[in-house]
């Protein structure tokens, strides 16, 4: 386990946390220093073992700051220069300013007025909007829901455990195969709460037991689309009640669609069940136990199944474009990661010791595989896409696709209900005469319209009736 996310998993609550607790939240953040050899947005090449990528893997800065802190020609620390003008009309710069007596910089960050060319111009301030952003949501913390899918055995739970460096299945009982022959699927929550330098991330893992392994795998698949919606609901009904400011988000924000190694692409299971959910969840599919496969097996494996996503209509998650003024990197990153679909993944849950190091891998006699050997797995890849790069995008997908589909789905059902309802009751004060009473409508009403229906509906009515009359008078002629 890695001593940084294994030893701080804590559960956390996603809701507001005291404001005492803050300080100690922001004070681990890691600075983002100026000369830092980063990349833009503060990406770092992967160190160890990463070289062999055909790109770059990102990092985001670490560690302490490593440039000393800049004084300025007023003689001032850098982090007090955004209040300069501020002071300034308070007090003269020539007073003696005690450091001390300074305001302090709120949260920490890198202030965007401190540069000695901004000391002389004015500004109104709002270029420290995003360091309010982040102050905010970092003292929110961040929910992420990933859900796991695929037939028992294909090595699930330990990539999860691999990917998140934790141990959730430590109580799990595999059924016999008796027990699974007429196997449900069963939809088990994890929830743990990891925080690394000072950020905290409430992460649920939504694990389908059973999806697959019955004799009869028709509509499998029902149990994990009806949890979807149900988080659907559920978010559905809280934003529009009236406590809305402590809605948990339970929405699954995407699905790791696990394929056997084994089989010639995609199974007609696989189809089926990406078919049903696609339009609900971010589907991600994964070629299990990659290390079952020589690489020319899984550069084929991979085609095929992609071709068999084309082929079948399966919309799986589609990474964004990146804009055409975008660095060269992150386009080729970006193309890179396309390119990966589905992600050829290897867990394990232990650490094994090869040439004086220890690393998480699987061992065998011929060899050993590491789980984050670029070259051995797409294991980093995937991390870094879910955690690193592409969660956020995840979830906005998650919350302005499947999510507003769900809602307007939602809406039109209840303005339909709404106006059957409506109608119902015209026809039968229609019928009652009380023309005068005529209720106020809720939208906007073709009222000639709902007239000519009512007519219409009465023409049937009465033609009922003498149809019904006809057959009475046949029946007491027999
Ligand atoms: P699940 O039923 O899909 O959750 O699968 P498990 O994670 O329980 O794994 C089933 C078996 O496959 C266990 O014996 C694992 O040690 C093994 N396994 C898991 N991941 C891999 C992998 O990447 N490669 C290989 N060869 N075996 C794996």
């Amino acid at each position: 386990m890695s001593p940084c996310l294994g030893c701080a998993l804590s559960s956390l609550s996603i809701e507001d946390q005291e404001d005492v607790q803050f300080p100690y939240a922001m004070r681990d953040l890691p600075p983002i220093s100026q000369s830092t050899p980063t990349e833009p947005n503060g990406r770092l090449k992967s160190s160890s073992g990463t070289s062999s990528l055909p790109c770059s893997i990102y990092f985001p800065p670490t560690g302490s700051p490593t440039v000393p802190p800049r004084r300025n020609h007023a003689g001032l620390d850098p982090q007090f220069l955004p209040l300069r003008k501020q002071i300034v009309s308070q007090v003269s710069l020539e007073s003696p300013l005690s450091p001390a007596s300074l305001p302090r910089s709120p949260w920490g960050r890198p202030d965007p007025y401190d540069s000695p060319e901004d000391q002389d111009k004015e500004y109104v301030g709002f270029a420290t909007l995003p360091n309010q952003v982040h102050r905010k949501t970092v003292k929110k913390g961040f929910t992420f829901t990933v859900m796991v899918a695929g037939e028992s055995g294909l090595g699930k739970s330990t990539l999860i455990n691999s990917l998140f460096l934790t141990d959730l299945y430590k109580e799990r009982k595999v059924p016999n195969a008796e027990e699974r022959i007429g196997q449900t699927v069963d939809i088990v929550k994890h929830m743990i709460g990891i925080e690394e330098k000072g950020i905290k991330l409430r992460l649920t893992i939504i694990d389908t037991p059973g999806f697959g392994d019955a004799v009869n795998n028709i509509k499998s698949w029902k149990h994990i689309e009806d949890y979807i919606d149900q988080q659907f609901e559920q978010f559905f009904r809280d934003e529009s009640g009236l406590n809305r400011k402590n809605i948990q988000d339970n929405r699954v924000h995407c699905l790791l669609y696990f394929v056997s190694p084994f089989g010639h692409g995609l199974r007609p299971l696989d189809v089926e069940c990406m078919k049903a959910l696609h339009e609900k969840v971010n589907i991600i599919p994964l070629l299990a136990k990659a290390d079952s496969l020589t690489q020319a097996e899984i550069l084929k494996k991979k085609m095929k199944i992609r071709e068999d996503i084309r082929q079948f209509g399966v919309n799986i998650y589609q990474f964004p474009d990146c804009d055409s003024d975008e660095d060269e990197d992150l386009k080729t990153q970006e193309q890179f990661l396309k390119d990966s679909i589905p992600f050829a993944v290897i867990g394990s849950n232990i650490q094994v010791e090869s040439k004086g190091r220890k690393f998480r891998g699987r061992s065998y006699p011929w060899g050993v595989v590491e789980v984050e050997n670029p070259v051995h797995s797409d294991f980093l890849l995937l991390r870094n896409m879910l955690v690193r790069t592409h969660m956020q995008d995840l979830k906005d997908v998650t919350r302005e696709i499947h999510y507003e589909n769900y809602r307007a789905q939602c809406i039109q059902n209840m303005t339909r209900m709404m106006v059957l309802e409506r109608k119902r009751s015209l026809r039968e004060k229609y019928r009652e005469g009380y023309e005068a009473d005529f209720p106020l409508p809720l939208a906007v009403v073709d009222t000639e319209k709902e007239r000519q229906i009512f007519e219409k509906d009465e023409e049937l009515r009465k033609m009922q009736e003498v149809l019904e009359r006809i057959q009475e008078q046949i029946q007491q002629g027999q």
